[in-house]
């Protein structure tokens, strides 16, 4: 049998440049899918329904909920964000690796119900620096701004939580130092199934 999938969590502040690094790592990583998230939030400008997120109303939503189908959901600044249950068990148990990306409540649920989960946080260089982004996407309302930038903060605070910590200061170095952790991770032992070692060992 092969292995299963790894699965990773990337968490950080809203802002700060998450879907970014992601975008820009993805395409030399061989074997690595991205979870698409429901949302209830409105969707933004130039947002696609089923590649940035699945839009569901309140009432879809928690029925998903409901019916066990979110592998995790949060509450975050007013509306809900959840993950499809099923894409990502039939990704890693076909051997799949996954990536999702997670706000701290719902990254602290998957770490519990997976406790094998990669956890990365994404940090900014420092709070002056996210609220410039935040303010520069102009996505947001000064309050929606605030609620997010207080998020945050609490997030950071829980930066030991995670087993890597990547700084988005300089994007492209960021970039290259998420890469090297999935390299790392996919490196371990551990994944080595009885066949790689056999294949290792053969003589003829
Ligand atoms: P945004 O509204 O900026 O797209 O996302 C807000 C926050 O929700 C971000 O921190 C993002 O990573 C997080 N998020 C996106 N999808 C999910 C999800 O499926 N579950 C959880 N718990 N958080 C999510």
């Amino acid at each position: 049998m092969g292995r299963q999938g790894i699965l990773f969590v990337m968490t950080g502040a809203s802002g700060v440049g998450k879907d970014t690094i992601r975008q820009a790592a993805l395409p030399d990583i061989d074997n690595m899918l991205y979870s698409i998230s429901a949302t209830t939030r409105e969707k933004r400008v130039g947002e696609v329904e089923g590649k940035h997120y699945y839009f569901y109303d309140k009432e879809k939503f928690t029925t998903a909920i409901d019916a066990g189908n979110m592998l995790e959901h949060a509450e975050y600044v007013g509306d809900y964000y959840g993950t499809p249950r099923q894409p990502v068990e039939k990704a890693l148990a076909a051997g799949q690796d996954m990536l999702l990306e997670l706000e701290l409540v719902g990254a602290r649920q998957v770490k519990e119900a997976m406790p094998d989960a990669v956890m990365v946080f994404i940090a900014p260089p420092s709070l002056v620096e996210l609220e410039r982004r935040l303010r520069g996407r102009g996505t947001d309302s000064e309050e929606k701004i605030q609620k997010r930038l207080a998020r945050a903060r609490e997030e950071i605070k829980a930066v030991r939580e995670f087993d890597y910590v990547v700084v988005n200061d300089i994007l492209a170095k960021a970039v290259d130092e998420f890469a090297s952790v999935i390299k790392a991770e996919r490196a371990q032992s551990q994944y080595l199934t009885d066949k790689d070692i056999a294949a290792f060992l053969r003589e003829f």
